[in-house]
């Protein structure tokens, strides 16, 4: 059963999102090589406060962050450490969720430090471009699968791995709701209809599909420890046009 949200929600929502927005801009503008992904943490988590929201990913599961940094091979969940630094060449997808009057928004995109090499470029790219192509099937009338297919079609076109463990959900007054979404097709005939919102993320790889989990517990990686990239927004079900609300209000 995937709840609809009403009025109220979605514009809690939308300023959750937008908070979520705002730390990516900072994330961007104080990402260089030698910063530590303990210091993006509480550059983020002071976003966060500031805005007057609770940092959702402090304490999920007992994870200790404000944000996931995973960097290169690391797909997803990468835990912040002072010790671990971003290098010039690096990709890191930094995911972060906030919480708004109890509503959640949650966003991840993938930076480039410095220079990087033409596959990284290409897998950035792509996973955008399927990250969108996502969304635009985001209307009510499709069915679940429409947004699958999508992102698993965008995949197949570059020839990248599409991660089979993780996935999108449905997001709200917690960050894991129903229904969960696989980034290819599944079959899955769940109608979408207006106020339904999924956090949509596609997390494709240069290499395999296969993925572990670091002794951290925490850290997913790919198996051929080739790079991943991941991208995500929050996004509402209208009958009309979707709306992404992990994005700043302008
Ligand atoms: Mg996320
Ligand atoms: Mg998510």
């Amino acid at each position: 059963m995937i709840n609809r949200k009403s009025r109220d929600e979605i514009k809690k929502m939308r300023y959750a999102g937008h908070i979520v927005a705002l730390v990516h801009k900072k994330m961007k503008e104080v990402l260089e090589p030698g910063i530590s992904t303990r210091e993006l943490d509480s550059i983020a988590m002071q976003v966060i406060k500031e805005n007057k929201a609770v940092p959702t990913f402090l304490g999920y599961n007992g994870f200790p962050g404000c944000i996931c940094t995973s960097i290169n091979e690391k797909v997803v969940h990468g835990i912040p450490s002072d010790t671990e630094k971003v290098n010039e060449g690096d990709i890191i997808a930094i995911d972060v969720g906030a919480t708004y009057g109890g509503m959640v928004g949650d966003s991840a995109w993938s930076y480039a430090v410095g220079k990087i090499s033409e596959d990284k470029q290409m897998l950035m790219k792509a996973t955008e471009e399927a990250l969108f192509a996502g969304v635009a099937q985001m209307k009510a009338g499709n069915i679940l699968d429409d947004i699958s297919g999508a992102v698993e079609d965008v995949a197949k076109k570059y020839k990248l791995g599409i991660v089979r463990q993780y996935g999108g959900h449905g997001v709200g007054h917690t960050m894991h709701e129903d229904p969960f979404l696989f980034n290819y097709r599944v079959g899955d005939k769940t109608m979408l209809k207006s106020g339904i919102v999924i956090a949509i993320e596609p997390m494709l790889n240069l290499g395999c599909d296969e993925v572990f989990v670091e002794p951290d517990n925490w850290g997913v990686v790919t198996k051929d420890r080739k790079p991943s990239a991941h991208f995500e927004h929050t996004v509402l079900c209208t009958d009309d046009e979707p709306i992404c609300l992990t994005t700043l209000i302008e």
